[in-house]
């Protein structure tokens, strides 16, 4: 028997038609188990209680809770009569409210409280969607609880799986119980410390969860549903030309997702490809299209398969002329980078500075800056975007940067990172001119 697991986004589970729509997609690519996001919406408004309770909104703070309430019982209400699930939408809403009261009176939101705040979109949309499941197969479909399995280090918000475990705890817990006349619902983002609390993976996180429990259970195929028909060769948000990509190997949907195309969260593809489970990526509107199968080796490999951008980048540059000549100082910053758990997404030196990409979040950390600022001069740039393309050879090609260029000569480009990888050219622009550059770059490589 081939093992599937199924992971449904937000869109996915949008509303009752949205929910019937992947219910049924589900049971016809014979899903065992299938792992959801919150009902589209719900994690934004619950990111935005956290920050409005603490601003003494709690006006503010009703409307948002009223609004997730009518999501949900709006789905709930085209159902036939279910008294349990009812009772267990309303437990878990009034949870919900107790914490959000407790957050707007102690005007605090750590993150410890924060995952367990944002956990409750996955824990309402997995209850209902098994109850329309339900309705939907044959099979015997029951709600699992990811956080059981799913076992995470206690760095809240952006928490890492704990991958022996959670190996051990599917074998003992979840892989014996799947089989052809079972399908079970799980939780995508949250997951649980090895001290009993609820963790997240990180904003989209979802995909990744589903990786991770495809690999713990040794599964065959992971299909991830989304709102697009496939990947393609870029947003087509950005494009409406991009065109649906059938096949691409791990290293270019990986380098994909890690440069911010948002249909993969950045880590998905690491335990699929570790534990050899062929993925596929496919519309929950319209399952019938043939979408997108990421495979260790496929037959063409274009010199530009695609291009994608992360937006909400910072340049950080240092500079010092005791960098001159002398060995190491890219020790010694990376040490305060790693000291701090900030990630760097591209980097360049020359021979006195060095400059990194990071997420615009980390601005706010003056400890790391005050840190930073001992080794040499910091400077900090906003609004910037970090524009890839991806590929084969690209740091082997001659004339690509020629072409690359002369498609976005009028757009300033910040810094340039070309060699480190042979799948990836990526250079750094102003936020607003980030959407040309794409539409220049798909018009003189794809279209
Ligand atoms: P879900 O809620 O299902 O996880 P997301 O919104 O996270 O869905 O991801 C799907 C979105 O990713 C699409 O609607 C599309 O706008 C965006 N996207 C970005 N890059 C690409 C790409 N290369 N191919 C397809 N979609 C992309
Ligand atoms: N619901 C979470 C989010 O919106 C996780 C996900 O959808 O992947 O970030
Ligand atoms: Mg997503």
């Amino acid at each position: 028997m081939e093992v599937i697991v199924s992971k449904f986004g937000g869109s996915s589970m949008a509303d009752y038609d949205a929910m019937t729509r992947s219910a049924k997609v589900a049971n016809l690519h014979h899903s065992n188990i299938i792992v959801v996001s919150a009902v589209y919406g719900v994690t934004n408004h619950l990111v935005s209680i956290s920050t409005k309770s603490c601003a003494d909104d709690w006006e503010k703070v009703s409307e948002i809770l009223n609004d997730i309430k009518t999501k949900h019982y709006n789905i709930i209400n085209k159902l036939p009569e279910n008294k349990e699930l009812k009772a267990t939408v309303d437990k878990l809403l009034n949870e919900l409210t107790t914490l959000a009261k407790g957050i707007y009176l102690l005007k605090e939101c750590s993150p410890r409280t924060y995952d367990s705040l944002v956990s409750f979109g996955e824990r309402l949309s997995s209850a209902i969607f098994t109850e329309v499941l339900k309705l939907n197969t044959k099979k015997e479909a029951s709600l699992f609880d990811i956080r059981d399995v799913l076992i995470t280090s206690d760095d809240f918000n952006k928490a890492a799986p704990l991958i022996e475990k959670i190996s051990k705890e599917c074998d003992k817990r979840l892989a014996n119980l799947v089989n052809q006349d079972r399908v079970y619902v799980t939780q995508g983002f949250i997951g649980r410390s090895t001290e009993g609390h609820t963790t997240t993976l990180g904003r989209g996180g979802s995909d990744y969860s589903a990786s991770l429990i495809a690999e713990g259970v040794k599964a065959d195929v992971l299909q991830i549903w989304t709102d697009v028909a496939g990947i393609a060769t870029t947003d087509p948000r950005i494009v409406k030309e991009a065109k649906l990509i059938d096949e691409i190997t791990f290293s270019e949907a990986a380098e994909l997702a890690t440069f911010g195309a948002k249909i993969l969260h950045p880590t998905t593809l690491t335990p699929a490809l570790r534990a050899k489970i062929k993925v596929f990526v496919g519309s929950s509107y319209e399952p019938e299209a043939k979408g997108t199968w990421i495979k260790p080796k496929v037959d063409n490999a274009p010199l530009v398969r695609a291009m994608a951008k992360k937006s909400e980048q910072a340049l950080v540059t240092l500079s010092t002329p005791k960098m001159l000549d002398a060995h190491g100082f890219l020790f010694e910053i990376f040490k305060v980078f790693n000291d701090f758990k900030v990630s760097v997404d591209s980097i360049t030196t020359s021979e006195i500075s060095v400059a990194m990409t990071i997420e615009k979040d980390v601005i706010n950390n003056k400890k790391f800056f005050a840190e930073l600022s001992t080794l040499g001069e910091v400077k900090i740039e906003k609004d910037l975007a970090l524009v890839s393309l991806i590929g084969n050879e690209i740091n082997h090609t001659a004339n690509l940067a020629k072409r690359v260029f002369s498609c976005i000569k009028d757009i300033n480009v910040r810094m340039i990172c070309l060699g480190a990888s042979k799948h990836n050219f990526c250079f750094l622009v102003n936020e607003e001119q980030s959407n040309a550059a794409i539409q220049g770059l798909h018009k003189e490589f794809i279209a």
